[in-house]
């Protein structure tokens, strides 16, 4: 079990390439039926829970353990990079919400540099990769969605395995629209209680496919892991 504070010290003194998944139900349940998923998640350096339903899911398994999201990693990663004057890559979202995202994480986050940032639509897999590893960066934020930014991620820290800098590479889904300022951040009061995902559905109903069957049989697995344990 550990603390977000815990999680931000290991990331910045970490002097090997690290990958951070957070989880929800629905990438464990994809994870369940996609061996090349699962295999990278299973290998990534850190996986913390995305929120309320990995949480639950944990708690029936006697482990207390909070949730460490990856949009709230990625603003205690871009406060802590502004003192520190540190560098960040990005790639993920539409071009013009990164474009966006990069003028606020600048406005706001004076000290950190972008030093390299790409939207989310690209096919040239090769080019994109070799451009983070010759940008410097600590930390990448992957901002494209799961299990998107799970592959592109496992092919970047392949090619970086022999070259180990203490780079941290996080899927970080929809947070660049939400810096970007396009996209809502859902209320207070639904993060608090871990139902954000719901006020997202609410929201944008054509969610909802993603959260059915998914969410209900996630819940109905855990709950006979548990028993059976
Ligand atoms: N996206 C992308 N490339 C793609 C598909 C999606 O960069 O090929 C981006 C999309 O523009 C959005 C993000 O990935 O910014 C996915 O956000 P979503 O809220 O669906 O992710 P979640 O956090 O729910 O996994």
């Amino acid at each position: 079990m550990y603390t977000i504070d815990e999680v931000l010290d290991f990331l910045f003194d970490t002097k090997y390439n690290a990958h951070v998944v957070t989880v929800n139900p629905e990438i464990i349940q994809s994870a369940k039926k996609n061996k090349e998923l699962f295999d990278i998640i299973n290998d990534a350096e850190l996986i913390t829970p995305d929120g309320v339903g990995i949480r639950l899911a944990l708690k029936m398994k006697g482990i207390n353990q909070e949730a460490v999201t990856g949009y709230d990693l990625t603003l205690r990663i871009l406060e802590l990079a502004s003192k520190r004057g540190l560098n960040i890559a990005i790639v993920g979202a539409k071009p013009e919400n990164l474009e966006l995202a990069v003028k606020n994480i600048n406005l706001k986050y004076e000290g950190v540099n972008v030093v390299y940032a790409h939207d989310g639509y690209f096919t040239a897999f090769d080019d994109i990769i070799a451009s983070i590893e010759k940008s410097g960066a600590k930390f990448l934020f992957c901002a494209m969605g799961s299990p998107k930014q799970e592959f592109f991620i496992s092919r970047l820290k392949q090619k970086l395995k022999d070259k180990q800098t203490g780079l941290v590479m996080i899927g970080v889904g929809g947070t660049i629209d939400v810096l970007s300022g396009q996209v809502k951040l859902a209320p207070k009061f639904f993060r608090k209680i871990g139902l954000e995902w719901l006020y997202r559905t609410l929201m944008q109903p054509e969610r909802f496919k993603r959260i059915f069957p998914t969410l209900p049989l996630f819940f109905f697995q855990s709950i006979i892991d548990s028993v059976r344990r």
